[in-house]
Parts: C-alpha cells; structure tokens; sequence
C-alpha cells in the first residue's frame, strides 16, 4: 500500500473509533484496508468485537499475497515442487474460487498472481511492463494449473500463482457475520474497505440500511446512488480504485486474464448485492472484466443466486437489475 494512503486511513481510523451510548464500533487497519465493524452496545459488545478483529488478522495470516510470511504466499513459493497441505480456510477459499473462475470462463482468474505482482499497481513498484513480459507470464494464469488433491494443492507450473485479493475480503466479511451470528448480534454493519454487509435491519428499527455508492468521478465520500438494503452484502469493484496514470493513459488493479492488461470496456464499476459476501466479491470483479452484457447472460443462467447488480458507465449512467434498490439516484439512468 502506497504511504500517503496508509496515512490517510490510519488518520480515518482516529476519527472513527468510537462508541456511544446505543452501539459500540472499532476500525483497524487489517487486509491491506481499513476494516470496521458497528454493533449494537451491551456488555459483551467490546469482547464480541474484540473476537472479530483477532479473526480478521489471523485470516491476513493466512490469505494475503502481500504478505511474504502468510500461508498463500509460502503456498505460491513452495506447491509448484510438491503438493502442500493448506489450512482449511485456504482449501475452501481457493476450491471457491477455482470453481467461480471455471463458471465465469476465467474473467475471474484465481492463478492471476503472477500479473498482478508483475504490474504490481496499487504499490510502491507499479509499473506498466513490457509487452513480451506479459505474453510471457499469461499462459501460466489459469485456474486449471492449481490442482487440489484432498487437503493439498498443487501449481503445476512456478508461475501459476494463486491471488485472492478478488475475493479475501468477501470471504472475511461472511467470517465476520458467523461470529456475530453466534454471539447472538442481530443487526451490525461490516465494512472491509467499501466491502460491506449489513446484518438484519439498521439499528433499533425495522428499517433497510442506506449505502451510498461511489460517484466515480467524485471524491471517496460523495455517494451517486444510495441503496436500500438489509442482511445482504454490497460489494463494488471500480477502475478508480488502485490505479495510475502513464503518458496520458489510466492503468488501474482489475485484470483482463484473456489479454493480461487492465479491463477495457464501458464500465467504471459494478456493484453486486447479494447475501454471500466471498461470492459477491468474486461477481463484482468477474462483471467488470464481462462486460455489461456477458454479464446480464450470466445473471440469466444463474437467476436461482439472487443477485442484483448495478453497472456505472464510464459516461456517467448507470443501470440495475433491480430497481427496487434503489433509494436515492444522483446520476442518469441509461437507456
Ligand atoms: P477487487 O475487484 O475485489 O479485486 C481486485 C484485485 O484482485 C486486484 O488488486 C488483484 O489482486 C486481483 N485481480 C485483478 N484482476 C483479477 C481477475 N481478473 N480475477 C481475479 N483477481 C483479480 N493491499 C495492500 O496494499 N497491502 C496489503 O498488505 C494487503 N493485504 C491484503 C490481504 C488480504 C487477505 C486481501 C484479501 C487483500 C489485501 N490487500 C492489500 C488488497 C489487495 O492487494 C487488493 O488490491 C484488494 O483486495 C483489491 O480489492 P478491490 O475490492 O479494490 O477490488
Ligand atoms: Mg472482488
């Protein structure tokens, strides 16, 4: 993470730590993001929450790609030798994955890490690599070449590294709601870094939770939509994101497996509602690299998953599957 973000989150953390009278909140800065959890007040709040962050750092432990220490990175030095047995959380996070890069025919790419590193946007080395490095690396990328034999998995190449930047705050946030869940919290907001969940109806009423979506061309707080919503995730991938600017061109985190470049499409971003935060997660990446219309045919084939969506255009629209979401609209419908 670059050093002027990370300061600007640590300064967000200071001023949103709080608690008052009816709920109890707490931020930390955890998975390369600022990471906050609200519930309401009572005496176990502070031990429940408690509970939930010593989670969220163990799961950085285990799923970071950033993290030269945490067991996918060991996983991605050491299983192109010999099978490697994961730890559980890893085992299910990546057969997930391996199957969400099969159904959507790998615009979500669980063996994209070794792009990734190579362009390494968002950190201190990014940069835009030679063509021939990236022809070189982009036969390595797919899900097929991570092998999982009962508990191990295999790379069958050095350079088919696995990255579940796509889809590790998702699989936190459905952690986070668990823990709560057991302990009995009937409403919470979870907010991963923009991946959000909203547990059952917003504080003290019986009323949907507002979430304000990013106006992508406005600043990080200015919302151009605002959704009603409740005991769903609302998960938002955009090019605006990690991203930056070479002679005049825009180079931002969400890769196109098929040509190893940042997508090129029509879409600033897509928003994907639905109650399984991990898969929303993937979804989200999965339809900017789709395109608006792949996308509607894999909603088609996939109705029975319940899920909504909002697609932002880079000429300011926007569109949605469900209207009925939609609570407040700063920006133009499309047509
Ligand atoms: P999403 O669209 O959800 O994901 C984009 C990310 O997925 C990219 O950054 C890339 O990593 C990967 N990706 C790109 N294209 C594809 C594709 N087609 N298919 C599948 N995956 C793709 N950031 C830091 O700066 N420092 C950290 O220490 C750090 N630690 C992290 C630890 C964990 C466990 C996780 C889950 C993330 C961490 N991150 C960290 C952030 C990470 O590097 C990603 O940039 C971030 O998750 C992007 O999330 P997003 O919601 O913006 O975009
Ligand atoms: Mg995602």
């Amino acid at each position: 993470m670059k050093k002027n973000l990370k300061s600007f989150f640590l300064f967000f953390i200071f001023l949103v730590s709080c608690t008052n009278k009816k709920t109890v909140s707490r931020a930390d800065f955890i998975i390369g993001t600022i990471c906050s959890i609200k519930i309401p007040a009572s005496k176990n709040a502070d031990a429940i929450l408690e509970k939930c962050f010593a989670e969220l750092k163990r799961l950085d432990k285990i799923l970071s790609a950033n993290d030269e220490n945490s067991e996918l990175s060991k996983l991605n030095t050491s299983a192109f030798l010999n099978p490697v047995k994961v730890s559980p959380e890893l085992l299910e996070l990546v057969a997930f994955s391996k199957m969400v890069s099969k159904e959507t025919d790998g615009a979500f790419e669980l063996a994209i890490g070794s792009l990734v590193k190579l362009w390494g946007i968002g950190f201190e080395n990014e940069r835009v690599p030679h063509e021939s490095e990236i022809k070189e690396l982009l036969p390595f990328c797919k899900s097929e070449n991570i092998k999982i034999i009962d508990e191990e998995i295999f790379l069958e190449t050095a350079n088919s590294k696995i990255d579940l930047g796509a889809v590790g705050k998702g699989y936190a946030a459905d952690r986070m709601v668990e823990i709560l869940k057991s302990e009995n919290v009937e409403s919470a907001i979870i907010n991963l870094g923009g991946n959000i969940y909203v547990l059952g109806k917003k504080f003290f009423t019986n009323e949907n939770w507002k979430i304000g979506l990013r106006n992508p061309s406005g600043a990080p707080t200015d919302s151009a939509l605002v959704l009603q919503v409740s005991n769903t995730s609302v998960v938002t991938s955009g090019t605006y994101e990690r991203c930056f600017e070479q002679n005049g061109v825009h180079y931002h985190h969400i890769l196109d497996p098929k040509t190893g470049y940042p997508v090129k499409n029509n879409l600033v971003s897509v928003s994907v509602i639905c109650e399984n935060s991990t898969y929303a997660d993937a979804l989200s990446t999965a339809f900017l690299v789709l395109g608006y219309e792949k996308s509607l045919d894999f909603l088609k084939k996939n109705y029975s998953k319940k899920i909504s969506v909002v697609f932002m255009f880079k000429d300011g629209t926007y569109k949605t599957t469900n209207e009925q979401l939609i609570a407040e609209d700063k920006m133009m419908p499309a047509h």
